[in-house]
């Protein structure tokens, strides 16, 4: 999905005569104050989803979704993603859990911590286990493959 760019008023002001479209600024709102637009720094942390039951959620038919999880085991969603969003009513940031339903309009809800199980690996909210598990992991999984390659060259 291509991003929209926040502003378009220097093309605006290239051509007067025209009529001056609305600048298509994403409209991000506070879930507790919800006349209140709230803004990030724009780094967004995209989800990746593991499973079919994931997509059914968002609407897909199971069929479908098993097809598509089997294609891609690990499929990166390009309209939702957490990013941290600051709210004057609020008096602070939180990380939010945004879906993009086209380039102005996402709908904004606080970010369930599972979530950032999907999300790379890695949890910035806390020092935390994630990641040293998964360090772990990897580290396992190299050892693995070392075994593996001294067979192989044996
Ligand atoms: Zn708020």
């Amino acid at each position: 999905m291509v991003a929209t760019p926040d502003r378009d008023s220097a093309e605006a002001e290239l051509t007067p005569r025209r009529q001056r479209r609305r600048p298509k600024r994403r409209e991000l709102l506070c879930p507790a104050h919800p006349e209140q637009r709230i803004e990030g720094n724009g780094k967004k942390y995209f989800l990746h989803l593991l499973s079919a039951e994931e997509l059914q959620q968002r609407g897909m038919a199971s069929k479908t979704a098993r097809l598509v999880i089997q294609a891609h085991p690990v499929l990166v969603l390009s309209n939702e993603w957490l990013e941290e969003l600051f709210c004057p009513q609020c008096g602070g940031s939180r990380w939010c859990h945004i879906t993009k339903h086209d380039p102005v309009e996402h709908s904004v809800r606080w970010a369930p911590r599972h979530l950032w199980e999907q999300v790379a690996h890695v949890d910035p909210i806390e020092a935390n286990p994630t990641v040293s598990q998964y360090t772990r992991r990897e580290a396992r999984r190299h050892n693995q493959k070392r075994l593996d390659n001294k067979r192989f060259y044996d």
